[in-house]
């Protein structure tokens, strides 16, 4: 069967990670979770203190110190699942609060950023037999990927699912605040300049708002066979 490209691009919190999971452990690829990447730059500038005294991201520092921000994955030997490394460190749970989420879409917008992340992402998929999600993969990380989806669902149904995932974590978190997150981060990564949240032309766009995970694992392998028969 030949390998292919997965592109899993849309909104915040509407389940990309957990379908494009799912599809890769099914079919043996290696899953690529890019917004955990740009999480890791935020958490980066966070412990370093990289932020200006308006508590926003303070550019100019984080640029300099941007060659020493090394991303990479390790596989959970218990979970098999990737797990994010920012120089060396497993910070998958560090990468997923509220404070994290608020500063990641800035520091997503920034070129610098943006272009060295794209340039890593390119290069894990010189082989093929990945299964990719974020906001851009389509359109501009993998413009000729084989098989494009473009999920969505109402910002409310996603802010309920951030919530319920945070809290079953144990996390102490506010309904209201997550959906403000939910919808900044729309906004911010639809309005960047430099490659912002679109739908590639040749997407296939799923609405999951009323669908299960079970069926949406279904309509995206029924997919997968399609462009690998
Ligand atoms: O997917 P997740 O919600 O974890 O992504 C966090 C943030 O990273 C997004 O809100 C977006 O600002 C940024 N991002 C991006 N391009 C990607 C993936 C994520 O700008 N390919």
């Amino acid at each position: 069967m030949k390998k292919i490209i997965v592109a899993i691009d849309g909104h915040s919190s509407c389940g990309k990670s957990t379908m494009a999971k799912a599809l890769a452990r099914k079919v043996g690829y290696i899953y690529v979770d890019t917004g955990a990447m740009y999480r890791a730059v935020a958490l980066f500038a966070l412990r370093h203190g990289l932020l200006l005294p308006d508590g926003s991201v303070d550019a100019a520092a984080l640029e300099v110190r941007m060659p020493e921000v090394e991303i990479s994955f390790r596989l959970d030997p218990e979970t098999g699942l990737p797990q994010t490394c920012l120089c060396g460190e497993v910070v998958e749970q560090d990468i997923r609060t509220l404070e994290v989420s608020s500063l990641v879409s800035p520091v997503a917008a920034l070129p610098f950023v943006r272009q060295a992340l794209t340039r890593q992402q390119q290069r894990m998929g010189d082989e093929k037999g990945i299964v990719m999600d974020g906001r851009d993969i389509g359109t501009a990380v993998f413009p000729n990927a084989e098989l494009k989806i473009f999920v969505t669902a109402s910002a409310e149904v996603r802010a309920q699912r951030r919530y319920d995932e945070l809290r079953r974590k144990g996390q102490d978190v506010d309904f209201a605040a997550i959906l403000r997150n939910v919808e900044e981060r729309d906004y911010i990564d639809s309005h960047r300049e430099l490659n912002p949240l679109r739908q590639a032309p040749d997407a296939l766009v799923l609405d999951n708002s009323h669908m299960s995970i079970a069926e949406q694992d279904a309509w995206l392998m029924q997919h997968f066979e399609a462009r690998t028969r």
